[in-house]
C-alpha cells in the first residue's frame, strides 16, 4: 500500500496528480525521489498494471534503490514495473526493435576503448594524422554531436570539420561490428520513434505512466525520448532541481526543466519546500553558496531538524596528511557519535583523488567501498576475459575479436591480424568468418591458420555451452582452458601480482553466477549489456554491508549520509582547474558543491591541503572560493582551518544517542 499519510500536502498532490504532464521542481532533500516511489505504489493501488509504469533515472544505483523502496511498499505487486536508466531502456528498445533499427540480434555495446579505436581507424583511413588529431578528443566531439542528435558544421573548420568526415566511417565501423555506442542507446530509439510510424505507435502506448527522476540532467536526446514515450497520453511526471544540474558539460539542458511546459503543454507545476534530510546549519551553508548563482529558480531550503552541529573546516599541509586526518577523525567521530561505518561518506571532485583517500582508510582499517569508482571492469585482465565472453555472445564483435585473437599468446602476429582486418574491410566479409576460414585471407602462414581454426573451434564449443550450463562453471572452464594463469606469469614476475589478477578474472565467473541467480532467464547477452552500462560503478560489493562510501561529487547525486567529508576543498578542484582555465562554467562547479553539501544529514566537514601532488609535481593550493561563501559563524572554529577538539560537553555525550536535539543544541552553543 502507498502510505499517503507519510507525505506533506504538496507531495500528496504530486503523487495523486496522475494524469497529464507534471513537473515537481524542488530543492535537495525535499522528497522528490520519494514522490516518485510513492506515486508508483499509488498507481499500483489504483489497479494500473505494473508493466504500464515506467520510472527513469540516471544511474543503476538510483534505479536499484527505487526498486527497493517500491518493493518495500507494495511487495510483489510491483514486479513488472520498469524502473530503469535511460540507457538500459534504450538497450531494451534496441533488443525489441533490432530489425527496425537495422541491427542484428545480439548486438554489442562497445566500450569507450573500442569506440576510440573506431575513431582512430577512421582517422587513419581518411589520412588524418592521429598525432595531430588525438582520437580521444575527436571521439569526445563525436559523442558531443551524437548526444545532441546534431551534425557538425564542416564550414566552421577546426576539429569539427574532421569530425564531419570521421562520423560516417565511425558509424559504418560500429555497424560492421554489429555494435552500438552509449549515445546510440538513446539516439537510435529516438530516431526510430520519430521516423517509423509503426514503432512510434507501439512505444507511444507501451507505458501509461512515465516518471523521470533528476530531470535537470536530461539532455536534448533524452527529452525527445521521453516525448516519444508519452506521445500517446501525455502522462509524464518529472522531478528535479535546477540547482543540482551538474551535467551541462555532457549536454544536459537546463531549459528542459525550466521550460517544461513549453515541451509538454498544459503542464502543472508543484513545488516542495521542506527539506527532510538535513539540519539547518547544513542547509544554511547550502543556501549561502547557491545564492551566488544567477538565473535560477529562487528557493531556500529549511527543515525542522533543528540547527544541528556546526560545520567544520580542516586544512592540512598536504594531500596525504589530509586523507590521514580524515581517517583519524572518522574513527573518533564514529566512536563519539556511536555511528555505523555506512553512515559516513567521503566525497571528492575527481576520481584521481580516491587513491590517496583509499590508502589512508585502508591504513586505518576502515571498511570502505568506492561507489562508481575503480571500474573493476576496466582492468586489463578483466577486459581480456570479457573480450572472450563478448565474442562468444556476438561473433560480429570485431573489437573484442581483435583483442583476444592473440591473447593469451597463440602465435598469431599483429601482421596476420592486420591482414585479416584489411581483407574483411576490402571484401565486406565479417572478421569472424575469416577466423573460421583463414585460408581465404592472402598471406596467412599455415601455423597461424591452424591456430585461428583452433580458436574458432574453442569459441564454438563455449558458444554452445553457455545457454545450456550454469554460467559460472562455463566461465571457470573457459579461464582454465585459456590458461590465463600461465599468460599472467609471463608478464608479471611477482606471484602476488599474478594472484591479484587471477582473483579479478575469477571474480567475473562469480559475477556471472550471481547474475544468473538473480535473473534465471537472463542470457549471456543480457549480462554483457548490463556490464557495459555498469562500467561507471562497481557491481560487486553488497549494498547492505557496513562500509563507508567513497565517491565523486557527481556520483553522490540523490544519496544521503549522516556524516559527510568533502575533501579537496581547494581552488583547482572546487572549482576544477579546467574551469579556472576558462573551459566550463563556474556556476556548474557551484552547483556541484551544493550537491555535495546537501548530501549531509547531520555532520559536514570540509577539508583542504596546502600542497598536493599532481601529475608527479607538488602544486601549491589555496582554499576554495566557495569557502568564503559560507558564513564564518557556521563553522566550529571559523574558517581558520583548524577544527577545535570536541568540547567537554560533547565528550560527555558520547554514550548517548547522537542526534537528539540535546546534542544539536550543545554543539551549537559550544
Ligand atoms: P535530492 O534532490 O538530493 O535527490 P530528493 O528531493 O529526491 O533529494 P528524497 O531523497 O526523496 O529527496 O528525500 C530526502 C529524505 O527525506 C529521504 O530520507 C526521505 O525518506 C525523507 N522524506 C521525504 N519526504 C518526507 C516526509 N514527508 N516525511 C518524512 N521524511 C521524508
Ligand atoms: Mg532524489
Amino acid at each position: 500500500m502507498a502510505d499517503l499519510s507519510s507525505l506533506n500536502p504538496q507531495q500528496r498532490e504530486a503523487v495523486t496528480t496522475t494524469e497529464g504532464p507534471l513537473l515537481v521542481l524542488a530543492g535537495a532533500g525535499s522528497g522528490k525521489t520519494r514522490v516518485i516511489t510513492v506515486r508508483i505504489a499509488h498507481l499500483l493501488d489504483r489497479g494500473v498494471a505494473a508493466d504500464r509504469i515506467l520510472a527513469l533515472s540516471f544511474t543503476n544505483k538510483a534505479a536499484g534503490e527505487m526498486q527497493e523502496r517500491v518493493k518495500h511498499m507494495v511487495g510483489r505487486a510491483g514486479r513488472g514495473a520498469v524502473l530503469s536508466t535511460f540507457h538500459a531502456l534504450g538497450v531494451q528498445f534496441l533488443r525489441e526493435e533490432a530489425t527496425a533499427v537495422g541491427l542484428s540480434k545480439g548486438f554489442t555495446i562497445l566500450d569507450e576503448g573500442d569506440q576510440k579505436d573506431a575513431v582512430r581507424l577512421a582517422l587513419e583511413r581518411l589520412g588524418f594524422d592521429p598525432q595531430r588529431y588525438d582520437p580521444s578528443a575527436v571521439h569526445a566531439r563525436v559523442s558531443h554531436f551524437k548526444g545532441r542528435l546534431e551534425a557538425p558544421n564542416p564550414r566552421l573548420g577546426g576539429v569539427d570539420a574532421v569530425v564531419h568526415h570521421v562520423l560516417p566511417l565511425y558509424e559504418q565501423r560500429l555497424r560492421a561490428m554489429n555494435g552500438v555506442d552509449f549515445d546510440d542507446l538513446i539516439g537510435m530509439p529516438v530516431r526510430t520513434m520519430e521516423t517509423d510510424p509503426e514503432v512510434s505507435e507501439r512505444w507511444a502506448h507501451r507505458f501509461r505512466y512515465v516518471m523521470v527522476d533528476e530531470y535537470q540532467d536530461t539532455n536534448g536526446a533524452q527529452l525527445r525520448m521521453v516525448k516519444g514515450l508519452v506521445r500517446g497520453h501525455g502522462n509524464v511526471c518529472v522531478v528535479g532541481d535546477d540547482d543540482q544540474s551538474i551535467y551541462a558539460w555532457r549536454g544536459a539542458v537546463a531549459g528542459n526543466i525550466l521550460a517544461f511546459d513549453k515541451h509538454f503543454p498544459g503542464a502543472r507545476m508543484i513545488a516542495l519546500t521542506q527539506n527532510y534530510r538535513s539540519t539547518n546549519n547544513i542547509l544554511r551553508a547550502a543556501n549561502h553558496v547557491i545564492r551566488n548563482n544567477v538565473e535560477r529558480h529562487d528557493k531556500t531550503l529549511w527543515s525542522d531538524h533543528g540547527d544541528g552541529a556546526l560545520l567544520r573546516y580542516q586544512r592540512t599541509d598536504n594531500d596525504e596528511d589530509e586523507a590521514r586526518w580524515v581517517a583519524t577523525d572518522l574513527l573518533g567521530q564514529r566512536r563519539l557519535l556511536s555511528l555505523n561505518w555506512r553512515d559516513f561518506a567521503i566525497l571528492y571532485r575527481t576520481n584521481a583523488q580516491s587513491r590517496v583517500v583509499e590508502d589512508a582508510v585502508r591504513q586505518a582499517d576502515i571498511p570502505y567501498r568506492v561507489v562508481g569508482g575503480t571500474r573493476f571492469y576496466d582492468r586489463k585482465e578483466v577486459r581480456d576475459l570479457v573480450g572472450y565472453l563478448r565474442v562468444i555472445a556476438n561473433p560480429f564483435d570485431e573489437a573484442a575479436f581483435r583483442r583476444i585473437v592473440n591473447y593469451p599468446m597463440r602465435g598469431i602476429g599483429d601482421v596476420t591480424i592486420q591482414r585479416i582486418g584489411d581483407h574483411a574491410r576490402d571484401t565486406g566479409e565479417p572478421f569472424w568468418r575469416l577466423v573460421e576460414r583463414p585460408d581465404r585471407v592472402p598471406d596467412v602462414g599455415p601455423k597461424a591458420q591452424r591456430q585461428l581454426v583452433a580458436l574458432d573451434a574453442l569459441l564454438r564449443t563455449f558458444r554452445a555451452r553457455f545457454p545450456r550450463e550454469p554460467f559460472g562453471e562455463v566461465c571457470r572452464d573457459l579461464i582454465r582452458k585459456l590458461d590465463f594463469a600461465d599468460a599472467l606469469v609471463r608478464v608479471h614476475k611477482q606471484p602476488r601480482q599474478v594472484r591479484k589478477r587471477l582473483d579479478n578474472i575469477e571474480e567475473v565467473a562469480s559475477a556471472l553466477a550471481a547474475f544468473q541467480a538473480r535473473r534465471p532467464d537472463g542470457s549471456l547477452d543480457d549480462y554483457l549489456a548490463r556490464l557495459s552500462l555498469d562500467t561507471r560503478r562497481q557491481e560487486d560489493g553488497d549494498a547492505g554491508a557496513d562500509e563507508i562510501s567513497l565517491m565523486t561529487l557527481h556520483g553522490s547525486k540523490g544519496l544521503e549520509f549522516p556524516f559527510v567529508y568533502l575533501v579537496g576543498f581547494e581552488e583547482g578542484l572546487m572549482p576544477h582547474q579546467r574551469v579556472l582555465d576558462g573551459d566550463g562554467e563556474l556556476a556548474e562547479e557551484r552547483r556541484l558543491v551544493y550537491v555535495g553539501i546537501t548530501r549531509a544529514q547531520q555532520h559536514l566537514t570540509l577539508t583542504g591541503a596546502d600542497r598536493r601532488l599532481k601529475f608527479g609535481r607538488i602544486s601549491r593550493r589555496r582554499p576554495s572560493r566557495f569557502l568564503d561563501e559560507i558564513p564564518e559563524a557556521l563553522f566550529a572554529g571559523g574558517r581558520s582551518g583548524a577544527v577545535p577538539p570536541p568540547s567537554e560537553a560533547e565528550r560527555a555525550e558520547k554514550n548517548r544517542s547522537a542526534f537528539d536535539e540535546m546534542f544539536a543544541s550543545l554543539a551549537r552553543d559550544g
